[in-house]
């Protein structure tokens, strides 16, 4: 029979990798929590409805990556391809804004894009993000863009750079995307097929294109700065002016649009001089007219989403070490008894313990003891049960000692 393997673009992940998962969860939990953000948890499939609407039937996401189906009552499903837009959502279903404050949510979970899988590109990865809802205070932003630094930095990921943007608003970006469109229309050929179809639709988008000859077209095109309003060129310069009270340095890049339509004003991403072609860690924005788009209330948004791989990428140096294990041994299987009440006893105070049901002498047990990176071995033997006694044999050295059963506990203390 043909053997089945995981779908291209997906992973599967286990020891010792599993092990950094759960070290950056658990700290994404702790310092999250720290800025009072609650954890929400949001199906991975919604109406497909929900992404058009919410990402922009214009992006590239929802024109091309979106995994959508029907389901057996002919609904339209979409495997969600980001967050954002499912917990606005969910926020307006349950009525949080009412009954939450301060709206702050993270999030950890997978989401899937049908994109050309290479390193650090997958078509189901992990993002961890972050959304703050009725506050379009620029100190917010800040906080925000100063917890994604700092949170990476905690992890001694240094070598990141944070390029920042304003994208206008609907005030000034209608009358910038006029002037944007008319610029881009008189290079008209110069420009890749796709960035042609993009100056009718969303010309911000060529600002993504990575084909050196639509960047460098690109170079040339008008940028929003010069086009912002009043209340954007403010909310800018406040942010910029919150980031330099939090420590925090950053590079303009005018040319920062982000892949999806609903960011309004600030727009951020970090990047890491660590990967390759695949260097985003993790990016975000305001959308102040998103939650009202979705039905909601008219009020602001704030947020960021981190690709949890790419983050992985950079936790070698941290490789948190394996648990220690006990092994509990028997000699006879007449003393099996002993040892696995000896195993509850030792979990019950925490310690990681095995007993090998199978192995049917000392040797084996030995031997299985090395194949699960036991640190010590417990012995139990006719001389010990009769003593109330257990040896113990410290792997990595082979040196053994029996001590009596009331001084385990000290002694695991001393020596685990
Ligand atoms: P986005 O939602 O496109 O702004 O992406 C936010 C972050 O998610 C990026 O900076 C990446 O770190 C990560 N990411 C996006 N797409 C993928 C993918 N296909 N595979 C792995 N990580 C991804």
């Amino acid at each position: 029979m043909n053997e089945i393997k995981a779908p291209k673009g997906t992973r599967d992940i286990f020891s010792p990798e599993i092990r950094k998962w759960h070290f950056l969860e658990n700290a994404i939990h702790t310092y999250y929590r720290k800025f009072l953000y609650q954890e929400i948890r949001t199906p991975i499939f919604e109406h497909s409805e929900l992404f058009s609407r919410g990402i922009g039937s214009e992006t590239e996401v929802v024109q091309k990556e979106m995994y959508t189906f029907s389901d057996k009552s002919d609904r339209s499903l979409t495997l969600r391809p980001e967050n954002t837009a499912s917990v606005v959502r969910a926020a307006i279903e349950n009525n949080l804004f009412e009954a939450i404050a301060p709206l702050r949510f993270y999030y950890i979970g997978p989401m899937f894009r049908y994109d050309k899988p290479q390193k650090g590109r997958y078509r189901q990865f992990q993002q961890f993000g972050i959304e703050v809802f009725a506050d379009d205070s620029p100190q917010v932003d800040a906080e925000v863009i100063f917890s994604a630094i700092d949170f990476l930095k905690k992890l001694k990921i240094e070598d990141i750079r944070l390029d920042l943007n304003s994208v206008g608003c609907p005030q000034c970006r209608p009358a910038y995307l006029q002037v944007l469109r008319k610029a881009a229309r008189a290079e008209g050929d110069r420009f890749c097929a796709d960035c042609r179809r993009k100056i009718d639709g969303n010309p911000l988008r060529i600002f993504d294109c990575k084909q050196p000859g639509c960047m460098e077209v690109a170079g040339r095109l008008p940028l929003i700065h010069d086009h912002l309003c009043a209340a954007c060129r403010d909310h800018f310069a406040a942010v910029r002016e919150a980031l330099s009270w939090m420590n925090v340095s950053f590079q303009i890049n005018p040319r920062l649009v982000r892949g999806l339509d609903y960011y309004t004003k600030t727009a951020f991403e970090v990047t890491s001089g660590q990967l390759g072609a695949q260097n985003a860690l993790l990016g975000g924005g305001r959308y102040n007219n998103l939650i009202q788009e979705l039905g909601g209330p008219d009020m602001a948004g704030i947020g960021f989403a981190a690709g949890m791989e790419r983050i992985i990428l950079h936790l070698e140096h941290l490789g948190t070490p394996a648990p220690k294990v006990l092994f509990v041994a028997y000699q006879e299987p007449q003393w099996l008894p002993h040892a696995v009440q000896m195993a509850q006893v030792l979990r019950e105070e925490g310690y990681p313990v095995y007993v090998d049901y199978q192995a049917k002498n000392l040797k084996k047990q030995f031997k299985r003891a090395d194949r699960v990176g036991a640190a010590f071995t417990l012995i139990l033997a006719e001389d010990e049960i009769q003593s109330g006694s257990v040896s113990i044999k410290d792997m990595a050295s082979q040196e053994q000692i029996k001590i009596s059963l009331k001084d385990l506990n000290e002694w695991l203390k001393k020596n685990y």
